[in-house]
């Protein structure tokens, strides 16, 4: 599918994750390139033309190694998310829970500096304002286009068919990624159109819909791994394997099982803070079991 204009100044170049072009006075903002080879070309043949910078929502690989092909600076990332930009292995190890090697991460080892560094509810271009939706990552940003009503969700939000190949939506910090939702949702009721980086563009009841099905999967989640925990004390890794099993249509690959550990780890301080959960020292590591009262 080729781009397509969603307001007098903003275009989608869909894919997985979808590209924003924001057109300004000078040039294109592109909000996430994305990746692959050619996705470039086509987001410079989309932009039409003068100069080209591009906007992070979050500092992932997927999101951002076609910005090499794309030739252009990374003009704006949010703060808390600079050092995932700039830095490979500080991306994998947030990632993956640890710094695992360029062959089990399998992404290109793309590194970008980050020319201005964005806080939340600041102005990026005339028109364009950066909204706090942290958790899939702590400086997770949405990119609000004001006169277009269109927001570059990023990963805060997934279309439902990707929620339910994977189970469990990837969340460095699962609690603030659920209270994200909330804030996309008011942005929905204001009449935004959402922009998920992976799955189909949604509007009103069905922007709702989409939203409401992320937050149940990532309760579900939660309350499996609660009762899991309460039959049998395990570790995360254990916890994480056992959840992708019953919750995921994908293999529980290396990956993917690594990828999951991080939410687990995330659900689990989650439970410990609401007093549902406690971390025990054993030989086989962390081992996680309902809190006693
Ligand atoms: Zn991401």
């Amino acid at each position: 599918m080729g781009a397509r204009r969603l307001g007098d100044r903003t275009v989608l170049v869909p894919g997985s994750p979808n590209t924003l072009i924001v057109e300004t006075g000078e040039g294109v903002l592109v909000v996430d390139p994305g990746i692959g080879e050619g996705r470039g070309r086509l987001i410079r043949e989309a932009a039409g033309g003068g100069r080209v910078e591009v906007v992070l929502t979050h500092g992932h690989t997927d999101h951002l190694a076609a910005t090499v092909e794309l030739d252009a600076r990374v003009v704006a990332a949010h703060r808390l998310c600079i050092a995932l930009v700039e830095s490979s292995a500080t991306r994998r190890a947030l990632v993956y829970g640890g710094l695992v090697s360029a062959k089990t991460a399998a992404m290109p080892m793309v590194e970008l500096r980050v020319h201005r560094v964005l806080e939340w509810g600041e102005r990026v271009e005339d028109g364009v304002y950066a909204v706090a939706l942290p958790g899939h990552t702590p400086g997770h940003t949405g990119v609000l286009v004001e006169d277009d009503g269109v927001v570059a969700a990023g990963d805060a939000v997934v279309g439902e068919r990707v929620l339910q190949r994977y189970g469990i939506p990837f969340a460095l910090d699962a609690r603030g990624w659920v209270e994200s939702l909330s804030r996309l949702e008011r942005l929905v009721e204001r009449g935004y159109t959402v922009v998920p980086g992976h799955g189909p563009i949604a509007s009103g009841e069905r922007a709702l819909q989409m939203i409401e099905a992320n937050r149940s999967a990532m309760e579900r989640a939660k309350r499996l791994l609660s009762e899991l925990i309460s039959t049998e004390p395990m570790t995360a890794a254990e916890a994480a394997y056992r959840l992708t099993v019953r919750l995921s249509r994908s293999e529980p690959s290396v990956r993917q099982l690594l990828l999951n550990e991080t939410t687990v780890t995330s659900l689990l301080a989650w439970l410990e803070e609401e007093g549902l959960a406690e971390p025990v020292a054993t030989e086989r590591g962390v081992v996680w079991r309902a809190a006693r009262k």
